[in-house]
């Protein structure tokens, strides 16, 4: 290790020049055994933009994105012919697996019968908010095509019921392409996050923020009594996972009552921690919960609940327009197709004894992840959530967005992707985060494990 020096945790360094070194090499080797993918990206320039049929779909490393052959539970093949476990699982939206052979029959029957569009409701949908308030809570249930709208619609709502203007989020979350949520925390006060597009107004007239685990700025931003609802994950996972502290959620749901700001969980990620996520495994009593990608297998579907007593006051509150054009709405929400598969999901596929099952592969993988990196001494850290974990390059896990924020090393993430890609094994292209659905085994686990150690191992060489 001759460029390396201990850190003050006592583990090495990473040396920078042996690190862009490994990258060119795996950026090589990346473009030598994708020369489909790579043509297919070349030539898709002229009329998508960027390339790809959503611009964040450039996230992936290697300069192009792997083209999709087939997907079926855990495993993508690309179309050069290359296969791949994947722990990305669409970033959640395929936490069932790709596929599952119950959504493909509930999808294919009820598209054959009634379509997709009729504007009409199945007898699925019932069910479905059955399900979700056995699981999450509240008890009246309405659906979306995505977590964004779920969020969107539930802010509408939080601010018809209260008569208040602002809403609360958490420095560094994420909760879609939600104009309120694009908001940072800093030294001297907040600020629009870095390269939000077109910000319709400056979101510190729609929003306070403040960092997660910090109850003091929570009480004093409050106070200020102009608060609607506060949007949380109770576990953020958009800036690697940062856990709750012990009492810290209990103290927020009580912040919340006490200034009359009603409190949003957003399940759409932390659903990882079992079959009611958060909401049911930590015993927290959210007015909303919110909820997207992955409870249809793959299908767009979102979903908010909203408690009864709440829904029972925007029934009757008669300025609400909520049928027509008062702004919460979508022709395609609540589809049959979307329907079906949110039902099929959640009685099939994502059912109490498979969460126990991805519980369990996380905790392997979790185990050998941070084997890896004690025996590197690196001053690294994972953090699980149910089925999901993801490591952070800290050496305790960060308790603030902005304390992950600041442990980000994109070149690290770079060449930690392109070594796991290049050997069959796909991570999520915005962190390091793996996923465990139903169809995950422990070899997929213990695949993973020795591909780290090995990339591990070449960049301490
Ligand atoms: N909420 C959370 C917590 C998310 O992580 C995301 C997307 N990553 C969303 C909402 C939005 O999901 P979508 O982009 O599918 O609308």
């Amino acid at each position: 290790m001759p460029d390396q020096q201990a850190t003050k945790h006592g583990g090495p360094t990473i040396d920078r020049a042996r690190l862009a070194l490994l990258i060119d090499r795996e950026r090589a080797a990346y473009a030598e055994r994708h020369p489909r993918s790579r043509e297919a990206f070349a030539a898709a320039g002229t009329n998508l933009l960027g390339g790809v049929p959503m611009t964040w779909m450039r996230m992936w490393p290697g300069g192009f994105p792997l083209y999709l052959a087939s997907a079926s539970g855990a495993r993508l093949t690309d179309i050069d012919g290359n296969g791949f476990t994947d722990f990305c699982l669409g970033d959640t939206g395929a936490m069932a697996g790709h596929s599952p052979a119950a959504v493909q029959a509930a999808v294919a029957r009820q598209y054959g019968q009634v379509g997709g569009a009729t504007m009409l409701p199945t007898l699925d949908a019932a069910w479905v908010a059955g399900e979700l308030a056995r699981r999450f809570g509240p008890t009246r249930w309405s659906f979306t095509l995505t977590a964004t709208d779920a969020n969107r619609w539930a802010i509408r709502l939080a601010r018809q019921l209260t008569g208040r203007p602002k809403i609360l989020v958490f420095s560094y979350c994420y909760h879609g392409s939600v104009d309120e949520t694009f908001i940072v925390a800093g030294p001297d006060g907040p600020r629009s996050r870095a390269g939000n597009v077109g910000a319709p107004v400056d979101p510190r007239q729609t929003t306070r923020v403040v960092e997660f685990n910090d109850l003091a700025s929570l009480e004093r931003e409050l106070a200020a009594g102009d608060v609607a609802v506060v949007l949380m994950e109770p576990a953020l996972t958009n800036v690697g996972i940062v856990l709750p502290g012990p009492g810290y959620l209990a103290a927020v749901r009580e912040l919340t009552r006490r200034s009359g700001t009603l409190l949003i969980n957003d399940e759409t990620h932390t659903f990882s921690a079992g079959p009611g996520g958060c909401t049911r495994a930590w015993h927290l009593d959210p007015d909303i919960v919110t909820i997207g990608k992955s409870i249809a297998g793959g299908i767009p579907a979102g979903a908010f609940g909203l408690s009864a007593g709440l829904a029972d006051r925007i029934l009757r509150d008669e300025t609400a327009d909520i049928i027509d054009t008062g702004g919460v709405g979508g022709t395609l929400a609540g589809n049959a197709l979307s329907v079906a598969a949110m039902r099929a999901t959640l009685e099939q596929v994502l059912t109490d004894a498979a969460f126990a099952r991805m519980i369990a592969l996380a905790d392997r993988y979790a185990a050998g992840v941070r084997g890896v990196i004690d025996t590197g001494a690196l001053p690294w850290s994972i953090v699980q959530l149910g089925a999901r974990a993801e490591y952070r390059f800290c050496p305790q896990p960060p308790r603030t967005g902005g304390e992950s924020e600041a442990a980000a090393d994109p070149r690290l993430d770079e060449y930690l992707h392109l070594y796991t890609v290049n050997r069959g094994v796909l991570l999520t292209p915005f962190h390091n985060m793996a996923l465990m659905s139903p169809a995950t085994t422990e070899a997929d686990v213990e695949a993973h494990t020795d591909v780290f150690a090995q990339a591990v191992s070449e960049l301490l060489a």
